[in-house]
């Protein structure tokens, strides 16, 4: 079955009507947040027999979570290198176990039956902005051997064969992952966890906790809850219930589009089925119903209208397939995401009965789904394994000053990635030209009779001078539409 973004409304979704809390209640669990995260938590716990509310202060998937791709892949936002060095490579199997195992979770619930139109398919494709033949050797050695996770080397020509343009060199082809429509997916998770037994009020914001004694008190407007267990799936938004757990995250809003039509013509420019990534997080886009582009690129650490990324969306598509023109947006969204200092999300108890589940940044997908598993069966069957994210501890983001720090932290990534791309196709130019070179010395001495000898009078033939480096200003501008602001 093929994609559909065009039905996103919870009426259109055939969501039921939103029910607010109006009376109280006693539950086991309550959880803060009906995004991917609450709803995880909420489906695993009531399939393992527990009763649970969520309270959600707007809407089922009403930020990110409603707004995203849908990309599914193992794994963290935290580079696997990364992963290793900070803890180990025992325990950075493990999580990457795990995260597979989250993966495995949104595939055995997203299937047609369980939510009609998801749209399932297999195979993303990460690329790479920059000539890294060796390090992507090294790195498809450990996934397969060390991680037991599927990956396939693409490459330069195999990738410029599937995508028409220079922009890309070698890929990390993954089969084992896959896409959904994301933004029906998290009312699909809503559906299954109110068959599961779970109760889900919306318009419901939780404004005060008293975590302090074995049942716990949750304040909202109209009603107030107990339960033994509070899980915080709130992201960014929690807001009063703990605002020091808030101010852990550092918001980055990102936005997408959706092209018009694009007709027969996207197939042979964009010739890859599944989700496309760079491996810079910079570029993020696959086609859906069946011509058009959906395309993730801008992001700000304030919150702007999604509709005023149109242009920049548009732009960035031009700049990576400038063969397809002037594309029309016709659509366009965005969310907040969190990001952790260190870049791990933030799973685990904080205090007896007080849980956290948040700081998935942009890959929530898989991660949102393994915390749900990780902490439904902490509560319920007393596992353990939520503990090897302890070495990622609560870090205080910085408030407005680390905000704005992490606003510039990411346009110089995306400015330097920017200019490594530069650098790269420049270096491509640069080899091109030997290649050429090489050719025409080698017909040279063919034509003199000399084999492969050099010509001896110490006159070499006359070469091209070689392409000069591209000027700082000829890096590709990521991050110009960044400045926009509400
Ligand atoms: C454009 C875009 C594309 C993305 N694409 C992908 C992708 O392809 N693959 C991928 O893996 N990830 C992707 N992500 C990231 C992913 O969407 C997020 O990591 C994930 O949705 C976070 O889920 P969450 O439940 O933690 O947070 P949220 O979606 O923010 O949900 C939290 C909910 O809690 C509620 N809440 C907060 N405080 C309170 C309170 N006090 N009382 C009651 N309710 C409260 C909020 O209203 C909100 O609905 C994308 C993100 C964006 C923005």
């Amino acid at each position: 079955m093929s994609e559909t973004f065009t039905s996103v409304s919870q009426e259109e979704a055939g969501v039921p009507e939103r029910v607010r809390l109006s009376f109280d209640l006693d539950a086991d669990i309550c959880v803060i947040g009906a995004g991917l995260a609450g709803l995880s938590i909420a489906l695993e716990a009531a399939r393992l027999g527990a009763s649970v509310a969520v309270l959600e202060g707007r809407h089922i998937g009403w930020n990110a979570s409603g707004n995203q791709l849908g990309t599914v892949t193992p794994g963290f936002a935290l580079p696997l290198t990364e992963l290793i060095e900070r803890i180990g490579f025992e325990d950075a199997s493990e999580l990457w176990t795990l995260s597979k195992e989250g993966a495995d979770f949104i595939r055995a619930n997203a299937t047609e039956e369980n939510m009609p139109g998801i749209g399932l398919t297999d195979g993303v494709l990460e690329v790479s902005n920059v000539d890294t033949g060796d390090r992507l050797i090294s790195r498809l050695q450990m996934l397969n051997e060390d991680f037991d996770t599927e990956a396939e080397g693409w490459q330069v020509d195999r990738v410029r064969a599937a995508l028409k343009t220079d922009r890309y060199f070698h890929g990390v082809y993954y089969p084992k992952a896959f896409q959904v429509d994301g933004r029906k997916y998290v009312h699909g998770l809503a559906a299954l966890a109110r068959r599961a037994g779970a109760r889900i009020f919306e318009d419901t914001p939780v404004v005060s906790i008293d975590h302090s004694g074995i049942r716990k008190r949750i304040v909202t407007p109209s009603a107030r809850l107990r339960a033994t267990h509070i899980v915080l799936a709130g992201n960014i938004h929690l807001g009063a219930p703990l605002r020091r757990l808030s101010e852990t995250l550092l918001p980055v809003w990102r936005y997408a589009g959706i092209t018009a039509s694009l007709g027969e013509r996207v197939h042979e420019i964009v010739g890859f089925k599944g989700s496309v990534m760079d491996s810079d997080g910079v570029d993020h886009f696959r086609i859906v119903d069946g011509d058009r582009l959906m395309w993730e690129s801008p992001e700000t650490t304030w919150a702007a209208r999604p509709q005023r990324f149109a242009g920049p969306v548009k732009r960035r598509i031009r700049s990576i397939f400038p063969q397809l023109g002037n594309v029309e947006i016709s659509e366009t969204f965005g969310g907040a995401t969190g990001q952790t200092v260190h870049g791990m999300p933030q799973i685990g108890e904080l205090r007896k009965g007080l849980w956290v589940a948040s700081g998935f940044g942009r890959q929530g997908m898989n991660t949102s789904a393994m915390a749900g598993q990780l902490i439904a069966r902490s509560i319920l069957r007393g596992e353990e394994r939520w503990k090897l994210f302890s070495p990622f501890e609560l870090v205080w983001a910085g408030g407005t000053t680390g905000r704005v720090a992490g606003q510039l932290v990411g346009v110089w990534g995306r400015a330097s990635s920017a200019a490594a791309g530069s650098l790269a196709r420049y270096r491509e130019r640069v080899r091109m030209k030997d290649r050429e070179r090489e050719a025409r010395l080698a017909e040279a001495n063919r034509a003199a009779g000399a084999g492969q000898r050099r010509p001896s009078s110490g006159v070499r033939p006359r070469m091209a001078a070689p392409p000069q480096p591209p000027a700082p200003a000829e890096a590709e501008p990521a991050t110009q539409e960044q400045g926009v602001s509400q």
